[in-house]
């Protein structure tokens, strides 16, 4: 079938109706802004099937997403939206780039979670933006800007929680926002997907990775840690 879009890790199909579409999650990892590339079997069906049981929980605790219902083990179906070219990236501690731009060790915890912004622009190596440039740049209206700040502290206070049953630290993570066309204008809600690849997850207690780090630091045992992620968030939870 005629794509609509494919990126690094996933691709669109066109949905069964106008304003809805089918989204394949592949099994292909890259890092490094596409410099390290590989197959992570089974990534794919985790990936599909973490973010379909996020963006469910998500949205039943108040926060508007582009989910509308799993397809089978690799695909869902979303609803289309703009994507708004920024990835948001919301940190409790610090790691990864945080930790390499301000020199400070991986693991310090920070007093508060911060919300942070880079520009999506594979070319530029999607730089770090401020609110003044986005908003110069006409990415998004003031009023997006705030909503997103807003929805992306949400999404981190429940995710904690829900992470924190399954024994699991949401160390940081990244949020693509998409616009909806409504009656009332443009609404802005959470797109793209929440995934070991765009979460970093921490076993509490040992601070052992269990999400894509295990792949771009060769740390070994990534399948297994992908899966583990899965089974944990499958799990009933009575609380959630
Ligand atoms: N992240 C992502 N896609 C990106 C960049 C980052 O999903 O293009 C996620 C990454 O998995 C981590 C968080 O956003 O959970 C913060 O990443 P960071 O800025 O520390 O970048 P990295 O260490 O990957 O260079």
């Amino acid at each position: 079938m005629e794509k609509l879009y494919e990126g690094k890790a996933k691709v669109m199909y066109p949905g069964p109706e106008r304003g809805v579409v089918r989204v394949y999650f592949k099994d292909d990892a890259t890092a490094f802004n596409g410099q390290k590339r590989a197959q992570i079997p089974g990534k794919g069906v985790v990936n599909n099937q973490v973010s379909a049981a996020l963006f469910a929980y998500l949205e039943a605790h108040g926060v508007p997403t582009h989910f509308i219902r799993l397809l089978s083990e690799r695909e869902m179906l979303v609803k289309q939206v703009e994507i708004v070219p920024l990835e948001v990236i919301v940190r409790n501690r610090a790691a990864g780039s945080f930790s390499r731009r301000y020199g400070v060790e991986e693991g310090r915890v920070l007093p508060h979670p911060l919300v942070e912004f880079s520009l999506k622009n594979d070319a530029l190596g999607d730089p770090l933006i401020y609110d003044g440039a986005a908003l110069a740049l006409g990415l998004l209206t003031g009023p997006e800007l705030s909503r997103i700040k807003e929805l992306a502290l949400k999404v981190n206070a429940l995710l904690k929680e829900y992470f924190a049953q399954r024994h699991l630290e949401l160390i940081d993570f990244k949020l693509e926002f998409g616009r909806l066309p409504t009656d009332e204008g443009r609404a802005i809600v959470l797109a793209d997907e929440i995934s070991p690849d765009t979460m970093r997850l921490w076993e509490m207690g040992t601070g052992e990775k269990m999400d894509k780090d295990r792949f771009r630091r060769d740390l070994g045992g990534v399948e297994e840690a992908y899966q583990e992620v899965l089974r944990r968030v499958l799990q009933a939870q009575p609380s959630t």
